[in-house]
């Protein structure tokens, strides 16, 4: 990924273990996530870098995504009562009996599949975690593994920790959105193909993917006996569009990891409660890397997303809002002179910037993330920090940023009347 890479931290080098040794894996690392410098430091990721400048700043956080409210008053009440109750050591390295029955009956409820609590459920530390250990897990140096290009910026660097090498398919924007290149994804999926990681809903780019790009995505993991890693942390967040598991296609089950987590669905982003399920011999594969990064984490934290999952209100009502948040934010980015893509899930949404551009006497959307603090007050992400540092994809995007709309209201119409200011005379 290409991020706006403030000079580097200086890294620790090792000078005495000799030129010869390479690098190591904490470079691969990233390297792979677009943070090395030329100069060997490192940057941090493109999250931190954007929210820092916003409260460096005062400029309003339209970048990293996480809401400026809390999930609902019970579920924190359930935390808050499991503390009390003395839940507080060491939670079963699987998860708590809970959790595990509450996803398990959540995918039951919500797409028809049959999941076994007991063998088939794996709790981790956030999505992130359970993307991390399923990677790390099943893949090597001399597999390839497949994701969308652009790409949530934690699959790059997991993929780059295995040693695999990564290779991408492109979604491209077009008047029924960003939709993947379907030839594209063909003619990436070598013999080496050893796993592809979906995402959908897509961050950044909004998209939904349709059964048929589905289909042809289980297509090529079957043709190359692929296992799909599937990331799902915004199932809930669409709007009208149908999010469709992985798992759920005509022989998937049995080589799909899936992924989500309770930050997105139910606003608890800090607490870092994910899960991940599949056949138990993939689970047990995963299990075996998991217990030895955290072992477990959130014992108290667990039972409580328990409640919250089996609770389908909430995230309903987050998705109704978010839809009308989505609204206001395209409709303010569209009277600034950006040309929107509109999100069909998640709370970000990608805006090309070709049209502000030149008269703001900026080169792209990296530089127009630069300045936006100063011209505006807003802060965003440049959409070329989720790609391949020159690939196709990240030239064809390169005026294009992504803006978050999980904010509240006032914020996100303070926000529209400070981008209303690019496009005035003088701006
Ligand atoms: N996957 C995607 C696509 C994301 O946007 C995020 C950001 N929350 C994550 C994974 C990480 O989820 P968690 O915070 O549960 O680790
Ligand atoms: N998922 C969040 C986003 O895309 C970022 C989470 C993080 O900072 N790693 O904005």
């Amino acid at each position: 990924m290409s991020t706006l890479h403030s000079p580097g931290r200086s890294a620790d080098r090792s000078p005495d273990r000799g030129q010869d040794r390479g690098r190591d894996r904490w470079q691969d690392t990233a390297s792979a996530a677009g943070l090395l410098a030329d100069d060997g430091g490192v940057a941090v990721t493109i999250f931190a870098e954007m929210s820092a400048l916003a409260v460096r700043t005062g400029a309003i956080n339209l970048g990293q995504g996480f809401p400026d409210v809390d999930g609902p008053g019970y579920v924190k009440e359930a935390a808050i009562a499991a503390i009390q109750e003395g839940r507080n050591q060491y939670a079963p390295g699987d998860g708590v009996p809970e959790l595990r029955r509450a996803v398990a009956e959540h995918q039951k409820r919500h797409y028809g599949l049959d999941v076994d609590p007991d063998t088939e459920v794996l709790v981790t530390t956030g999505a992130t975690e359970a993307l991390t250990a399923s990677i790390l897990a099943l893949t090597r140096a001399g597999d390839d593994v497949l994701t969308l290009e652009p790409f949530y910026d934690s699959h790059a660097a997991a993929i780059g920790m295995s040693g695999a090498t990564h290779v991408t398919a492109p979604l491209v924007p077009g008047p029924d959105g960003f939709r993947l290149d379907v030839d594209a994804l063909r003619a990436a999926a070598t013999p080496r193909l050893r796993m592809i990681v979906l995402n959908s809903p897509h961050n950044p780019t909004g998209a939904v993917l349709t059964r048929d790009e589905l289909a042809a995505v289980a297509a090529v993991a079957r043709e190359r006996d692929a296992i799909v890693v599937t990331d799902e942390v915004y199932e809930h967040l669409t709007f009208g569009a149908e999010h469709v598991p992985m798992a759920t296609l005509p022989g998937m089950a049995g080589r799909t990891l899936t992924i989500s987590s309770s930050g997105k669905t139910f606003s608890f982003t800090g607490w870092k409660i994910g899960w991940v399920h599949g056949p138990a011999h993939l689970i047990t594969a995963v299990r075996t890397v998991k217990q030895f990064l955290t072992y477990t984490s959130g014992a108290p934290f667990q039972p409580a997303v328990a409640r919250a999952l089996d609770d389908d209100d909430t995230p309903r009502e987050l998705a109704a809002s978010l839809a009308d948040r989505r609204d206001l934010l395209c409709a303010g980015l569209e009277a600034a002179g950006f040309t929107v893509t509109r999100p069909e899930g998640t709370y970000f949404v990608m805006a090309d910037a070709a049209g502000l551009l030149p008269r703001l006497g900026l080169r792209d959307g990296v530089d127009l993330c630069r300045r936006l603090p100063e011209l505006a007050g807003v802060v965003a992400i440049p959409a070329t920090a989720f790609c391949h540092a020159g690939s196709p994809t990240a030239q064809a995007l390169a005026s294009h940023v992504r803006f978050t709309f999980v904010k509240q209201e006032a914020v996100l119409r303070e926000a529209a009347t400070r981008l209303a200011g690019l496009s005035l005379p003088g701006a």
